[in-house]
């Protein structure tokens, strides 16, 4: 029996079969990324696997002080503003 190989490595794919027919578990942090077990809803393959995704850090957002008071990140400051000014 030959050896199955790849037929497309693409997110939201099964790389066996290609159908977009995936059914996903839970997303799981793993170390600096985090991956979507999924398993190929096609009667005929039934592939399963898991999605890896890099993580990459945005920023700090609705972060409050030991009071509860908002403090603003850059990004979040803008919109702020942009209310105080309506
Ligand atoms: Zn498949």
């Amino acid at each position: 029996m030959a050896k199955k190989k790849f037929k497309i490595n693409n997110p939201g794919y099964c790389p066996l079969c290609g159908t977009d027919d995936l059914q996903y578990g839970t997303a799981t942090p793993d170390g600096e990324d985090l991956y979507y077990p999924w398993t190929c809803n096609d009667k005929k393959c039934k592939a399963s696997g898991k999605e890896y995704y890099h993580l990459d850090f945005c920023s700090h957002l609705s972060v409050h002080d030991k009071n509860d008071n908002f403090v603003p990140s850059e990004s979040e400051e803008d919109l702020v503003n942009e209310k105080d000014e309506n």
